[in-house]
Parts: structure tokens; sequence; C-alpha cells
């Protein structure tokens, strides 16, 4: 069995309800997971019974081959969606508290609260109380909370919902840095172009059910379709591409699908023939495009794409 965090075939329903519906997901060191889907998805769900707040239906949760327990969640970092934060305490006693919760000694455990406290930028706020922060802030203190005792599984759970773009960024840097020092990181998201640049693979969810899983440039490079942009340096007159369909033309620039099958190279001699080229490419479209339809459908077919 690989290392990491392994999930087989995970179930939770409510009721009637099936919110998780035979969920796999395999988190290995060093490795960054984006568990991505719609709103109800059964993403958060998955996350608690990895954290044990929730108790599956069936389906094993294992840690390097043996199941978690509540020795191996405490080298979790955990950031749930609905934040777990003690409005009344100040911000280095808060993050220290649950350092000292962790295992770890008050020293260490307040050292490394400060260094987490700068690197998020809370320095000025260290003795407010969580509650006088903005939300945003707040957030930045839940990862501060979620990193102190240097864990080797991070789940995060829609880390970047709410931040500002400065915030988003030094999340990201954060959360790579993690992984390249080693550890395992499963984040989820809805906004698959926030997180489709940063994963190593993604497994995309819908009501419960994976329905894509890989590498995002494979399944990108899987997708039936190519998007070819051109502008030339005059007017072209009437053009149109080999095959395929023209989303925009203007005379002097146009944006087309191909089939992805498509001989390229005569793609793109079509489009210099017609006059002088002044910008060109041609990309598969982005995980956003291609699963905006897939995860919001109650119809979907399972697309499995082999890493
Ligand atoms: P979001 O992106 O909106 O956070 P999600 O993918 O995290 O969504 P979940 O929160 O896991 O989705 O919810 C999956 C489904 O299970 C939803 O239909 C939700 O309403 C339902 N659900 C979750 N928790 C409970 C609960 N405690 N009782 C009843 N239904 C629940």
């Amino acid at each position: 069995m690989a290392g990491g965090l392994a999930v087989t075939d995970l179930k939770r329903s409510f009721g009637d309800l099936r919110a998780v519906d035979g969920v796999d997901l395999h988190v290995p060191p060093g490795e960054l997971i984006g568990f991505l889907g719609a709103n109800g998805a059964g993403k958060t769900t998955t996350m608690r019974m990895i954290l044990g707040i929730l108790q599956p239906d069936t389906g094993e949760i294992t840690w390097n081959g043996t199941p978690v327990d509540a020795e191996v969640r405490n080298r979790i970092g955990y950031m749930p969606q609905e934040r777990g934060l003690y409005a009344r305490m100040k911000v280095h006693e808060q993050v220290t508290y649950f350092g000292r919760l962790a295992g770890l000694e008050s020293a260490v455990a307040s050292e490394r609260a400060s260094y987490w406290i700068e690197r998020l930028g809370l320095e000025e706020r260290r003795d407010d109380l969580v509650q006088e922060l903005s939300g945003g802030n707040q957030q930045r203190v839940q990862l501060a909370v979620s990193l102190v005792h240097d864990p080797e599984l991070l789940v995060l759970d829609e880390p970047f919902a709410g931040l500002d773009p400065i915030a988003a960024d030094t999340m990201r840097e954060i959360v790579r840095e993690r992984a390249a020092d080693g550890a395992g990181v499963l984040l989820s998201s809805h906004q698959l172009n926030v997180v489709e640049g940063m994963c190593d693979r993604v497994v995309i969810v819908s009501e419960g059910r994976e329905v894509a899983a890989g590498r995002p440039i494979d399944l990108r490079a899987a997708a039936p379709t190519r998007r070819m942009e051109v502008t030339w340096s005059e007017d072209v007159g009437h053009w149109r591409p080999i095959d395929g369909t023209v989303i925009e033309f203007t005379g002097t620039s146009a944006v087309v699908e191909l089939p992805a099958q498509s001989d390229m190279s005569e793609q793109i001699g079509h489009a210099v023939a017609a006059g002088e080229v002044s910008m060109l490419s041609v990309e598969p479209p982005s995980l956003a495009d291609i699963f905006a339809d897939t995860i919001t459908s109650a119809e979907v077919e399972t697309a499995e794409v082999s890493e």
C-alpha cells in the first residue's frame, strides 16, 4: 500500500440523501490534491469523515496503510469550512493553545505560533481578540492553527473562500511550500480555476461520486476541443478555420474552437496564410470550462483519466 492518506469506497447518507457515495482518494506525502465539486457535492462530509468528526456508513480511511486513529489525527492540520476558533481568545494565545492541544510543549507552541502569525501577516493583531478581526484575517488565524504543529497532512476545506487576492497568494505559497517539505495536502474548492494551476492531481466529485480524477494537464489534454486565438496586424476580411466553430471574429481577430484531433500545423498555417499574424495561441480548455456543466449536472458519467 502506498504511503499517505488513502480513502477507499467511502459512503455516508443522511436519511435518504447519499451525501458521499463511493469516494476514493489518495494523498501521498508531498502531493497537493484538489478535491473539487459544486456546492453539496460531498467534499466537507468526506473531510469530516477523514477527521473522525463523522462516522462513515462504509469504506476505509488509512494513513500509511493503517486505520486513522486519534494519534494519527494529531498529525493532521485541519482547516474546517465553518471555522472553529474561540472568538474571545487572543490571536497568539489561540494558535499556541491549539499547538498545545496537538501535543507541543508550551514554549515550542508559543514559538511556532509567533512564526506563523508573522508569516501570515498578523503580527500587528497578535494580541487582538479573534472576534475583532475581519473574516479574512480570522481565516489566516485558522490556517495558522492548522499549521502550528507541523502536520504531515493538511486537510483544508475551502481555504481560499473569502480571501482577498494578496491573502489568497500567501495561502497558495504556504500550501505549496508545505507540500514541497513533504506534507500531503488535500484541499477542497468549487472554484476549479483557482486550484487547477497549483494541484498535482484533482478529484472532481458530483453528488457524492467521482466524475473525474487525474493530473489537470491530462484532464485538459483529454478534452475533445482546442481553443485557438488569432490576432492579425490588419483586417483579413472574411476568415474561417479549416474545420471547427467560430466563437468570435472581428476581422482582425478570431477565437475558434477546433476538434482536438485537428492537424494544428495546418490550422495555424491556414491562419497565417490569411494575413500577418501578431499573436496566436492554441490551448486545451481549462478545467473550469470542461467541468462547468459536468459538476452541476445531475446525470454525469464517470470519466477516469489515468495518471
Ligand atoms: P459546499 O461546496 O457547498 O461546501 P460540499 O461539497 O462540501 O458543498 P457537503 O457539505 O459535504 O457538500 O454536503 C453534501 C450533501 O450532504 C449536501 O446535500 C448537504 O445538504 C448534505 N449534508 C451535509 N451534512 C449534513 C447533515 N449533517 N445532515 C443532513 N444533510 C447533510
